[in-house]
Order: C-alpha cells, then structure tokens, then sequence
C-alpha cells in the first residue's frame, strides 16, 4: 500500500459498517443525516445547478447525499472505503431506480485517474474521520474541474463543539451513539481554509448547521462554532 492510500483509520470504517444495515432507517443512528440531508441539499443548489451535472460524494456512505442528487437528476458517483456501507447504497440505488456509480476506493485514487472531471465534488461528516484531511481536500481539488464547485461539512473545535456535538449529541440527546466523533480530529474553520488555498480552491461562504433539542430541528444560519457546511470553488 502506497503512503496515499493508507489514509484511512480501519477503526472508523468498522464503526460505520457495524450500523450499515440501518443507513436507511430514519430512526436508526443515521436519524440526523436523513433530517439534515434536505437543508445540505438546498445549501449545494442554492451555489448552482445540481440537474444534469456530473457530481461526485467523497465518503457517500449508504448514499443518503448521493441519491439524493441523482434524484434531482445528477449524474453522480459515490465513493467510499466501507464496503458494508456501499453495499447498502448499491441495493437502495436500485430499489429507488437511481443509476449511480458506486465505487470501492479512496478519494486520493479517484483523483490519480479521474482528475478534472466533476462540476460538483461533495465530502460531507466525512473528513472529522480520516488520519489526513488536508490530503482530501487535495484530492477534492483535483477531481472538480476548473471553474467547478466543491463542498464540505465537518465540526469545529472548541468547547462548545465538544459539549454540544459530543456530550449532548451522544451521550444527553443520544442522537448518536457513544464514541462516534472524536473531538481531536474536529476541523477549525481556518485549518479548513487553508488547506482548501493549499489545494487550490477558494473558500467562498461558510454557514453553521443547528440543531434545536426543543423542536428537535435543524436549520442553516450563521453561527458555524459547531457543525459547518464550506461552499469552495477551484478556480478556472
Ligand atoms: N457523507 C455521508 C456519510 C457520512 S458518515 C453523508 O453525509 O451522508 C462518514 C463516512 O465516511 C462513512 O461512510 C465512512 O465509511 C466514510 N469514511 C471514513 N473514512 C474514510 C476514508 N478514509 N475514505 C473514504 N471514506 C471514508
């Protein structure tokens, strides 16, 4: 294995493909990406169109995002080292009659052979869980073409990501279960820029995702101390 291709942490795929037979169960572990996936959806149209572009989903998972965007009539392919998860977007593809190009690999091999080819690159709750972000990040950069749009969402890190994305996501609200975040790997706003200006691309909005306990809601708006969506651009 190649110093590149080893930027993944087994621990983190096993994690999510222990749950992978729930991806698709809106009250599963999964709960919240199905509750935010509208507003991350509306937040990639709101930069561009999303009909008809070639779009790819770095760490798609079971395809919540991906299948999403193919609905709206992307052309999209999904990529991720777990191969439960995959799996499972591959059979709900073909039950929802979505045609999407799931595949087995790392962003970092993508890019390799696959360089300039997408209008749109996502890379959503993914990066807080690799060894390497900043390596993602390049590789994001090398696979949208120029002129193109990419986005990311990930945690930020201070004290009160901690108390509300770990002690109150996990272990108060229980909307997820114990151990899945890990607050040394959260991504502060200006570690996420630069990396994003070392790769290339320009760092256009960033905009905050939260959550409401009361009405057990969740909303974009200004205020990205916690969970944050980044819109970038590679330019032309
Ligand atoms: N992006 C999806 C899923 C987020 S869950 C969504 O927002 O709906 C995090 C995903 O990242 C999991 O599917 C996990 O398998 C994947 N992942 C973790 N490390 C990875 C790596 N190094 N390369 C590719 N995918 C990875």
């Amino acid at each position: 294995m190649s110093a590149v291709t080893q930027n993944v942490d087994p621990a983190e795929i096993a994690k999510f493909s222990e749950l992978a037979s729930r991806w698709w169960d809106p009250d599963s572990e999964f709960r919240p990406l199905h509750e935010i996936n509208p507003l991350r959806l509306a937040y990639i149209e709101q930069q561009g169109r999303v009909a008809g572009q070639k779009i790819i989903d770095v760490g798609c998972g079971g395809g919540i995002l991906a299948e999403a965007m193919a609905i709206k009539g992307a052309e999209v392919t999904g990529i991720d080292l777990g191969e439960k998860a995959l799996a499972v977007a591959k059979l709900h593809a073909l039950e929802s009659e979505q045609k999407i190009d799931y595949q087995l690999i790392s962003a970092e091999a993508m890019a390799r052979e696959h360089a300039a080819e997408f209008d749109v690159v996502t890379c959503l709750e993914m990066l807080e869980h690799v060894p390497d972000p900043a390596s993602i990040i390049t590789a994001c950069a090398s696979l949208v073409k120029p002129g193109g749009r990419v986005y990311f969402s990930t945690l930020n890190r201070n004290p009160k990501a901690y108390a509300m994305a770990v002690v109150g996501a996990e272990y108060v609200l229980r909307l997820l279960p114990r151990g899945t975040h890990q607050y040394e790997k959260f991504i502060k706003p200006s570690e996420l820029n630069a990396w994003a200006e070392q790769a290339g691309l320009q760092l256009h909005d960033l905009i905050g995702l939260h959550y409401n306990p009361l009405f057990k809601s969740y909303k974009l708006a200004p205020g990205i101390d916690v969970n944050y969506l980044a819109y970038c651009t590679r330019p032309e």
